[in-house]
């Protein structure tokens, strides 16, 4: 197979509207180099390997290679409500830059065809795999998590540096509307220290908004089915209170925050 050529995918979601702007298919392709504990797309994680899981005592295979025009075959179906809504196509994962070659391949063709293009992304990934992407993104929506080397490093597997190299470039590409997002993870991310050094890293870039994305439970059925322990499980859901509290810490920072929908 040539490279790129064919994507492993886990998922096609149509109609989503809480994945950049306007109505859009979601495409969620396989493998993520980190491991958050909170990861509502388990399934996604480790290499970019066809998956298996047991769904109610049945073997269920997950994951399938599509070509870019079988996606884009799917994708095209709702073009109609694209056009009326300002929506398109986006890229999620997993880490969807994992396969930097099939999602260039895949963004390029949707832009051909005059498909508004966005990217959910953390950013994992050497520059070398960011830029095979920059030219035909028009969003990316770029999640920041831990901003401790160490912390960051033993909790989800991330190198900071990397991260912030990725963000960066997303930043400074000019056809590119960046989207700043703070997952909202008790215990991990709303450590008054953490969200501090993110808004002291989003102050040094000039960046006016972020949006926060309070933490949820729905992908925890998931991990029964990879036979895996959620370790999220008793984690309860941030209080209405608490998450205005992260927001007002924002603003109070001079960043306009945004509490966003779901992941
Ligand atoms: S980066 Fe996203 S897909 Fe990867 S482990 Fe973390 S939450 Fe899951």
């Amino acid at each position: 197979m040539i490279k790129g050529e064919k994507g492993l995918i886990f998922n096609i979601q149509r109609y989503s509207i809480h994945d950049g702007p306007g109505i859009r298919t979601i495409v969620f392709l396989q493998g993520c180099p980190l491991h958050c504990p909170w990861c509502c797309n388990p399934e996604s994680q480790g290499p970019v390997t066809p998956l298996t899981w047991i769904k109610n005592g049945q073997k269920e295979t997950i994951t399938k290679w599509y070509s870019v025009s079988e996606v884009m075959a799917e994708v095209e179906k709702d073009d109609l409500f694209y056009r009326n809504s300002g929506g398109g196509l986006t890229l999620s994962g997993g880490e969807c830059l994992v396969q930097a070659d099939f999602c260039a391949n895949l963004l390029h063709e949707a832009h051909k065809l005059g498909i508004n293009t966005a990217i959910e992304t953390t950013g994992a990934v050497p520059l070398r795999e960011v830029k095979k992407v920059l030219p035909y993104v028009d969003h990316a929506l770029f999640d920041l998590k831990i901003m401790n080397p160490l912390r960051a490093r033993q909790v989800i597997g991330e190198d900071i540096n990397t991260v912030k190299t990725s963000f960066e470039t997303f930043l400074h590409t000019p056809t590119i509307q960046v989207t700043p997002r703070i997952p909202l993870i008790p215990g991990y991310t709303t450590k008054p220290k953490n969200l501090e050094q993110i808004a002291d890293y989003a102050t040094s870039l000039g960046l006016k908004e972020v949006h926060i994305l309070p933490f949820h439970q729905y992908g925890s059925q998931k991990y029964e089915y990879l036979n895996r322990h959620y370790t999220m499980a008793d984690t309860p859901l941030l209080t209405n209170e608490e998450v205005q509290n992260i927001h007002d810490y924002f603003e109070s920072r001079k960043i306009k925050a945004i509490v966003s929908g779901l992941e």
